[in-house]
């Protein structure tokens, strides 16, 4: 016999969170039946969706917070960032000015991407767990991570799960998730070390020039950081028809003079 107190609980979990479920569950009510009083957040973790990727969330159709405590039958409702904001704006879980990130070692050319478009993007390809937590945490950066687990970690406050595993569409996720938008600045950032590029004169760089980069090229580009130099040689063309696809497919407008 069940406890007389055990509950059940139905979950539906709206938009691309569908993403997370168990494929059983796809288009269907989750439902969890619980034994003692459970936080909303547990529940909606427990079914797989990460609580970052939640921006809404009806308990029988009240909106509340991750930590209200179910204790009876309820029907849960979670909606995704993507769900419009004039449905319950002030109730909103999710922050939406969020221009810095850290990135799991997996997604190295999503880094360099982003890096690329001018966002700011810590990443390293060795990092373990603990220290993108900590990254996440200290600098007040959003987690982008494949990994579930990782981004049900309590420590982590924003972050984003790509559902696809293509990078160039992995970064119109991103770009789309956050609103980046107005924060594209293409060829700002070190794609090496995520530093700021400043102009350099020629003459400050040209002992480290090959000799037809020298007779070639004028604009030159210092990183900040470590000092690499960039300037607009062979690659660069093909870097603007990267940039100018993900600009196409985010539907945004390309920046002026590009
Ligand atoms: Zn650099």
């Amino acid at each position: 016999m069940r406890p007389s107190s055990e509950f059940a609980v139905s979950l539906r979990f709206h938009g691309d969170l569908a993403f997370f479920l168990k494929k059983a569950s796809l288009g269907a009510e989750v439902v969890r039946l619980l034994g003692e009083k459970t936080s909303v957040k547990d529940v909606i973790e427990s079914c797989g969706v990460p609580h970052p990727e939640v921006d809404l969330i009806l308990c029988d159709h009240v909106p509340s917070g991750f930590e209200f405590q179910l204790t009876h039958q309820a029907a849960v409702d979670a909606y995704p960032v993507s769900v419009p904001l004039h449905f319950h704006p002030a109730q909103r879980l999710q922050r939406r000015d969020l221009r810095r990130f850290v990135l799991d070692g997996h997604l190295g050319k999503l880094a360099r991407d982003l890096r690329l478009l001018g966002i700011d993007t810590a990443y390293t390809n060795d990092a373990d767990d603990l220290l993108l937590v900590r990254i996440a945490s200290e600098e007040d950066r959003a987690l982008l991570t494949r990994d579930r687990r990782l981004l049900m970690r309590s420590a982590i406050r924003d972050g984003y799960c790509p559902r696809s595993d293509v990078p160039e569409e992995q970064t119109v996720e991103v770009i789309r998730r956050f609103d980046l938008a107005s924060a594209i600045q293409p060829f700002t950032r070190c794609l090496r070390c995520n530093g700021l590029l400043e102009h350099v004169e020629k003459d400050a760089v040209n002992s480290r020039l090959e000799p037809l980069t020298k007779i070639f090229y004028a604009d030159f580009r210092r990183c900040a950081g470590c000092s690499h130099v960039y300037w607009p040689g062979s690659h660069f063309a093909r870097l603007e028809a990267r940039i100018a696809r993900i600009y196409a497919a985010s539907t945004l407008e390309p920046p002026l003079g590009s």
